[in-house]
């Protein structure tokens, strides 16, 4: 578990996590640090730039001290063939253990309007519960479906959760949910709502 609290406080701030838990991630070797894909779908972005306003520590600590972010859309410097190819390489196993951050619903009823190159965000998404060790669900449009699910809309919008239920499967998931998500939260348990058991969660948010 305390490698899911390090990829959370990884990918999402670690501002006002208790001593204990600091010390403890502090103790975490570069190897052990969590690496984290971060896919955008239906999404305006607005929980990446929030997170990117963390204070301590900042933006640059986050994912270079205390992350391995291995792919975001926004940050990462590789483009084109060369990003594709190194997310692939993670969905595919290849790469090592990941946890998979998503941002943004899941186009159900309209799967192409959501593509990462040559894939559909769902076939991602589908494809990496086969090798992630968890997913963590980034502000209220991936835990709630938010925004782009609202009445009228017409790509059949959902949440992370109710994608994996179509898919009757049931991996890891912690959702974070707010519009748009706040670093600050994650020290809050009331905010953060996990598919583990008490005991780990507790773990987690402590
Ligand atoms: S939760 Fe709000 S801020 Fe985050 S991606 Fe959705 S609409 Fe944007």
């Amino acid at each position: 578990m305390l490698k899911l609290a390090a990829a959370l406080a990884a990918g999402f701030g670690i501002n006002g996590l208790p001593e204990s838990v600091n010390a403890s991630l502090k103790k975490l070797s570069s190897v052990d640090i969590p690496k984290i894909v971060y896919l955008q779908g239906l999404s305006c972005t607005g929980c990446s730039i929030s997170l990117l306003q963390s204070s301590e520590p900042s933006p640059l600590a986050l994912i270079t001290d205390y992350s391995k972010l291995a792919f975001h859309a926004d940050l990462s410097a590789t483009t084109g063939q060369q990003a594709l190819d190194l997310i692939d390489s993670y969905i595919s196993g290849e790469a090592g253990d990941y946890f998979l951050a998503l941002e943004g619903a899941v186009p159900y009823d309209m799967p192409e309007a959501c593509v990462i190159g040559n894939k559909t965000y769902a076939e991602y998404i589908e494809e990496a519960t086969k090798t992630m060790s968890g997913a963590i669900a980034v502000g209220t449009c991936a835990a709630f479906g938010g925004i782009p699910a609202a009445e009228g809309n017409l790509t059949g919008a959902i949440s992370i959760k109710e994608f994996y239920n179509k898919l009757h499967i049931n991996p890891l998931l912690i959702t974070i949910p707010g519009c748009p998500v706040h670093p600050d939260w994650l020290s809050n348990p009331s905010r953060v709502s996990a598919e583990i058991d008490p005991c780990q969660y507790c773990a987690v948010s402590l």
